[in-house]
């Protein structure tokens, strides 16, 4: 039996395990989450749902409350945006059909990416990442940029991402992921809510973000992260503010990936505002 708490008081919807590009397997994270302190949690790796039932029920074994959740990767209007989606049906087969499509779509990527960087006389690059990777079909830029950095091409993962693993930089390859419209579609279908992860991460003006979210509120979108790992102070003032004006419910999240790699540790972050509606009322 899950015990979930009528009133979380510190939830945390964001966070990876080694079934994607996290560095531990479900369980630690989740004893982790629930030693932090946090009381309702969700582990919510990149376009699979395979660490899901071991996270569930370590959670369960540690009395933490836990939800279903995953991060799905899209692209509106050319800008790859991430796309939460919390307390879904993990059985339900549009969902899971849609996530074994993108992780297809992964590996062929992966190879486009080694072969632009091999063009640069930095060879082998996919085998070395492969060797990272808890989980092949879930090669990602993180697995590629800790094996760069071990071969000494950047000091530290970002110093990699930065130079040679986004726009513009050698080892980047343009890639067609989900839609919008897909990705809210599988999760409601599966009985879940959409949220916008990380919204201060994209380079997107003010003016492309509200196209953006009023394209994902008529989709059916319901939630925005307001407090994450990645936001600042002002971040934070800004997206409560645009929660409250599309009557959005607020999420938080630490995007924890591992005790060397993440902005903040599991649960290790500021409460949101408290006006704002808390995503976990719509969760299962
Ligand atoms: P991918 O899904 O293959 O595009 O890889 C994206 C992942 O790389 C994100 O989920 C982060 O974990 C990581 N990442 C993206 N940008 C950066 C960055 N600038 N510095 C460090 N890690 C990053
Ligand atoms: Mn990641
Ligand atoms: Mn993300
Ligand atoms: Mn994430």
């Amino acid at each position: 039996m899950q015990t979930k708490p009528v009133i979380p008081t510190n939830f945390d919807f964001h966070s990876h395990s080694a079934v994607s590009d996290g560095f531990l397997p479900p369980r630690e994270v989740a004893r982790r989450a629930a030693a932090n302190g946090v009381d309702l949690w969700a582990l919510t790796d990149h376009d699979t749902l395979g660490g899901l039932a071991e996270a569930a029920a370590t959670a369960a074994e540690v009395g933490m409350g836990f939800v279903n959740g995953v991060e799905i990767s899209i692209e509106w209007r050319n800008t790859p945006i991430h796309i939460v989606g919390l307390g879904f049906d993990a059985q339900h087969p549009g969902l899971s059909g849609g996530l074994e499509a993108l992780r297809l779509g992964r590996v062929e990527r992966a190879q486009r990416m080694s072969d632009a960087l091999a063009a640069i006389a930095i060879p082998g690059v996919l085998e070395g990442a492969m060797r990272y990777a808890g989980n092949p079909d879930l090669i990602s830029r993180a697995h590629f940029a800790r094996y760069m950095v071990e071969i000494g091409i950047a000091r530290d993962v970002p110093g990699v991402f930065q130079h040679y693993l986004t726009p513009g930089k050698p080892g980047y390859v343009d890639h067609r992921w989900a839609s919008l419209e897909e990705a809210i579609g599988w999760i409601n279908a599966a009985g879940g809510v959409a949220v916008v992860a990380h919204p201060g991460r994209y380079k997107m003006s003010g003016g492309d973000m509200r196209r953006f979210l009023d394209d994902f509120k008529d989709l059916g979108g319901q939630g925005v992260e307001v407090t994450c790992g990645s936001h600042s102070p002002d971040h934070i003032m800004h997206f409560a503010r645009l929660v409250r004006h599309y009557a959005f419910h607020a999420s938080r999240g630490s995007d924890f990936h591992g005790p060397t790699e993440s902005y903040v540790d599991l649960g290790k972050l500021p409460q949101l505002p408290e006006d704002l509606k808390p995503i976990w009322r719509l969760v299962r």
